[in-house]
Formats: C-alpha cells, structure tokens, sequence
C-alpha cells in the first residue's frame, strides 16, 4: 500500500484506512453490524479497556482494540480514516449519527460553566436553538455576532469573558454571508483563555473551504448533506488537526451514545471518493444558473458567492473559497406571496429542505428551516419574506435553467 502521506486525497481516500485482508478480501468494505467483540484472553480484555478509560497507554502503532460497537466499530474507523485526507491539514476524526450529534457532542466537551460562546449570525436553526436551549441554562452566554462582520467577530473574541468556544458558519444559511475564519481564528488564539474554533464548515466543505488551514481547530459537518450527497441518510462528522480534541469527543460519544451505526458508515463511506466530482458538478452547475439568472431576471436578487458586491465579502471569498459552490437563493422583492408561486410553479426541482444531494431542492427558509428564529433575528439576519434557497444538484443545468425561467415568468 502506497504511504497515505505521500499520496493526494483523491488517492488516499481509495487506499488508506482500509485492509481487505481484514475482509476476507473483499475489495471494498463488508458491513460489520455485531455489537460486541471477543477477545482472545482475559488480559487482552484487560488492557482494552484500561487504554480506553486511559489508565494505560496504548503501544506505539497499536489500534485500539474493538470491544462494544457504542465505543467504536470497524466500519466507523474505515469511514473516520476516510474523512481525514478529505480535510485538508486533518489528522483525526469522528462520525456521528447526525450533524447536531457533532455540534452538540463538541459543545458539551468544550463548554464549561461561567465562560462564553462566540458565535456568527445566523446559524444553523438547530444549533442556534442548542445554544439557548441547553448550553445557556448550563451557565454558558451566548454571545452572537453579525456573520461577516470581520472586524465586529474580532473585537467581541477579545472582549469576551473567559471564551470556551468561538463557532463559526460560514457562508451563512441562507445569505450566503461569508465570515473570515482566518482573522477570527487570530483573535481567539491571542485571548488567554484559548477558546477552540470550530467551523461548521458543511456549505463548501469539504471541497471548497479548508478552515484547518486558515487556524480552525474543529471542523464539523452535516455529512447529511454533500458528504452523504443522495438525500438518504443522516450523518455527522468531527475533523481535527489535533488527536487531543478528537480523543476528548470520542469519550463523550461514548458516553452519549450517538456513534455512527455500521450500516450508516458503510454507505457515507462509499459516498466519499465521489464527493469532489458530486460537489464540482454542482457549483458549475449552480454558477451557470445563478450567473444567468442575476442577469435576466427582475423580480428576485440572486444571491451568490460569485455575485457578492460588498468589497469586504469578495475579499473574503476570494481568500477563503476555491470556487463559489451549489447554493444560490433568491429574493424576491414582492415578498412570500413571489417566493411561494415560484416554488408552486417549479417541474425538476423539488420543494424540500436539506441540501447537497444530487437531486436539485428548493425551500423557503423563512417558513421552514429558520421559522423557529424570532422575527427579529430573521430581519437582523436578512431571513426575508421572499426569500428561496435552491441547492442545485447534478442535473443538465439547462434543464434547470429553463425549468427556473419559467417558474420565474409571470402567468
Ligand atoms: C443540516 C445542517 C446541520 C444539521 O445536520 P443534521 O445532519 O441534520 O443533524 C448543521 N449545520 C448545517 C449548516 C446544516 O446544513
């Protein structure tokens, strides 16, 4: 097998990670769905768990050994190994069996009574919710910030009292407000209570945007979403350039529960290799459709990385991104009543949340995903009345284009 440092994540995510020796030589992974492990002597059994309570070390080179599949199982390392040369600059990961199973199993690792929590606004409508939900009663204040605000970001990680956490989104659902990871990355490394920064990186990641490389220490996923890229199945991911944060997750998801089944894994991890050609497809495609849409049409702003024009945000993109990827949303200037006929009236592209799956869907955030948000926020946010986020899939974008012009005409 090739050395996986040697060889690039395109390559790497075919070669590493997995031994079909241990498959009785099947080219690709069988499914392992058994719940516990048999050891080969009582003091092997011994020593398995003393190194995962870390009452000993492991061996130099020694995996841990299997022992219950809620700890770990052979098709959530596959996968874990798997999601590493994905992220630029990784070294570790885990799965979980949501997105908000990652958000919320790293939350309830870093977070600590009387400190803080930076944050980019808006979230994720699931996560803004955990953080008043649960860290907030935890005695954890929340401290939200405009998304793309760099200056703004900067200023309140400085002046936050004993920060745990700075989170960031970016680009931001469904604005496409694109934040600075480096400059806030900055900030929080030079305040003394080093708060972790974690980007919820699942908009262009991981393809796109490489928040290790700008300074990140946690890199989070909907892997529900692109990783995934079908619409079938619901996943999560933790990425680091750092063992230390990784180990400390994964004894909390053993603790919780909320490990990747082996059935889940085996399918995200077949999904992998593919992610680049998915994700390629869709931002051309998207670029394609929103480009020409922001031309022709008057009765909706398209909303796109390539279409920003504040100064601030196209030097943001330009820094961070690789290419614009496969979201645009519309906002239509007469308001709900617009964006709902336009959502009647499309034939491909379909009425749903999510995104990221192959299949074009179209939603209106106001009234679905972010409708748990106060209205205010929403304004704060620029969550209009009218409106679409689109996530366009690896269809012909002619056929979407057209199928877009037309829900665009008025009768
Ligand atoms: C979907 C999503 C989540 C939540 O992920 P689930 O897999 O649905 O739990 C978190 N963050 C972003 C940006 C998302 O789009």
């Amino acid at each position: 097998m090739p050395d996986p440092a040697e060889v690039r994540s395109r390559t790497a995510i075919l070669t590493r990670g997995f031994e079909p020796r241990l498959s009785l030589g099947s080219a690709r992974p069988a499914v392992f769905r058994s719940s516990t492990y048999v050891f080969e002597s009582p003091e092997e059994a011994e020593h398995a768990f003393a190194v995962v309570h870390g009452h000993a070390a492991a061996e130099p080179n020694e995996r841990a050994a299997l022992i219950y599949s809620r700890i770990s199982h052979p098709n959530a390392e596959i996968l874990e190994d798997h999601l590493v040369p994905l992220e630029p600059g990784a070294t570790d990961a885990l799965a979980f069996n949501s997105g908000m199973a990652a958000i919320m199993t790293a939350f309830f690792t870093f977070a600590r009574p009387a400190s803080t929590i930076v944050y980019t606004m808006p979230l994720y409508g699931g996560t803004t919710a955990l953080i008043h939900t649960f860290l907030e009663p935890c005695g954890v204040r929340g401290i939200p910030v405009t998304a793309g605000d760099t200056k703004g970001i900067a200023e309140a990680i400085r002046a936050a009292e004993d920060p745990c956490i700075v989170l960031i989104e970016t680009p931001a659902n469904p604005t496409m407000i694109m934040t600075d990871i480096r400059s806030a990355a900055e900030a929080a490394h030079r305040h003394p209570s080093k708060p972790l920064v974690m980007v919820d990186n699942t908009f262009l990641g991981p393809v796109f945007q490489h928040p290790l490389k700008l300074g990140a220490d946690l890199v989070l996923y909907s892997a529900t979403k692109y990783l995934s890229g079908f619409s079938d199945l619901v996943a999560g991911a933790a990425i680091s350039n750092d063992p230390a944060p990784i180990q400390r997750m994964r004894s909390r998801r053993t603790m919780f529960g909320n490990i990747l089944q082996p059935d889940e894994c085996w399918m995200l991890d077949g999904r992998l290799p593919t992610v680049g050609l998915r994700m390629n497809r869709q931002s051309k495609n998207a670029q394609r459709i929103a480009e020409r849409l922001a031309r022709g049409a008057s009765v909706a702003r398209v909303i796109y990385p390539s279409l920003l024009d504040d100064p601030e945000q196209r030097r943001i993109y330009s820094e961070q991104c690789d290419y614009p990827g496969g979201i645009f949303s519309l906002d239509f200037h007469a308001g709900k009543p617009a964006a709902f006929e336009f959502l009647r009236r499309l034939r491909i592209a379909k009425n749903a949340v999510s995104l990221g799956g192959v299949e074009t869907l179209a939603c209106h955030p106001r009234s679905t995903t972010h409708s748990g948000d106060s209205p205010a926020e929403l304004d704060r946010a620029g969550v209009t009345e009218g409106l679409v986020r689109v996530s366009v899939g690896i269809e012909d974008w002619r056929d979407l284009l057209a199928d877009f012009e037309q829900a665009l005409q008025p009768e």
